[in-house]
């Protein structure tokens, strides 16, 4: 049996974030100005203070402007939606990320409704998860589509593939699903109360992992030649005299590249692309704002 190969998302997100870059560059000379993202972060939850740096850093180098709201944890609920209503109006502000998870006093549901759906380049929205559930163009939440743009490099059609997520979060599984029934494939999702996981599995030409539990799904699981595409992030416990303990997914990752056709590993998958896309669907965001036709497809 071969090696399963390996899908480098690593990869695929830089010549993405160059595409971006790209678009950015002809979005500032048709517009006179760079497209916008602002992130706001309440709290300091220190897992969440890194990703925002991230996605700061990732869209200065893409050519876009980006705006930082820092909130104390203790911030209303009203002073929170202020700022997103005085973001909607900001003619400088495309896209709008409020970084989850919130403080608890706080209702995630009516902040994310408080987001102008034109502006909700997360995707979670219900506007925009109601158009991507009935075929209309929106914002897709961006790991999910990035796994799809995994997926279509690697396989070209999926027409009439059987694919089973596992998994069906609103921000990850769902979309998931959709994305593949809209591409032909014959979707499955799995979840926590599905009957014989295994079995499920064991049918599918393209599987999504997307639960959050340490090497899950197992090679023996796994249809010779599936394509895997693993989502989970998870942190082993330390190894003895180690402070941090490694980070897996959710697919046993050794096991199973002894019978996928082709796998995402953790790091280095999934995870660089949802930033690239996050990136994309500002600038997508920044074109429609203005009115301009954007050159649809090219990224
Ligand atoms: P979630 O907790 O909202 O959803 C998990 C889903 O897994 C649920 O729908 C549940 O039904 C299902 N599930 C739980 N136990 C199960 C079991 N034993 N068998 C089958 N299904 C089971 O999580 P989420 O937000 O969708 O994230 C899932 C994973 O993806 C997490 O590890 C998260 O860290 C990771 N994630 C990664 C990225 C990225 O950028 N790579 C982005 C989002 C989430």
């Amino acid at each position: 049996m071969s090696e399963a190969q390996v899908i480098d998302g690593k990869a695929f997100a830089a010549k993405l974030r160059e595409r971006v870059g790209e678009q950015a560059a002809k979005f500032e000379a048709a517009s006179g100005r760079k497209a916008g993202l602002a992130v706001v972060l309440v709290g300091e939850d220190p897992a969440s203070q890194v990703y925002v740096r991230s996605k700061h850093k990732a869209t200065v180098a893409a050519g876009m402007e980006s705006f930082e709201h820092r909130l104390p944890a203790d911030t209303s609920e009203a002073d929170l939606l202020a700022l997103v209503e005085q973001l909607n109006v900001d003619p400088a502000v495309d896209g709008i990320l409020v970084q989850l998870p919130l403080p608890d006093h706080l209702d995630e549901q009516a902040v994310i409704a408080a987001i102008s759906p034109d502006k909700d380049v997360d995707g979670f929205h219900v506007t925009n998860a109601g158009r991507l559930a009935v075929g209309q163009s929106g914002f897709v939440p961006c790991t999910p589509l990035g796994c799809m743009m995994l997926l279509t490099d690697r396989l070209g059609d999926l027409s009439g593939l059987e694919a089973v997520v596992i998994g069906r979060s609103n921000i990850v599984g769902k979309p998931m699903a959709q994305l593949l029934l809209d591409a032909n494939a014959t979707v499955t999702i799995a979840h926590s109360r599905t009957k014989d996981l295994p079995g499920v599995v064991k049918r599918a030409d393209i599987v999504v992992a997307a639960v959050g539990r340490a090497e899950m799904v197992k090679a023996e699981w796994l249809k010779d030649g599936a394509t895997v595409i693993d989502v989970g992030i998870n942190r082993l416990p330390p190894a003895e005299g180690a402070d941090k303990g490694r980070l897996v997914g959710d697919v046993d990752y050794a096991g199973a590249q002894g019978v996928a056709g082709a796998i995402t590993p953790v790091p280095g998958g999934v995870g660089p692309m949802t930033i690239a896309v996050l990136l994309r669907n500002t600038v997508v965001a920044a074109f429609r704002n203005e009115g301009l036709d954007l050159p649809e497809g090219t990224i």
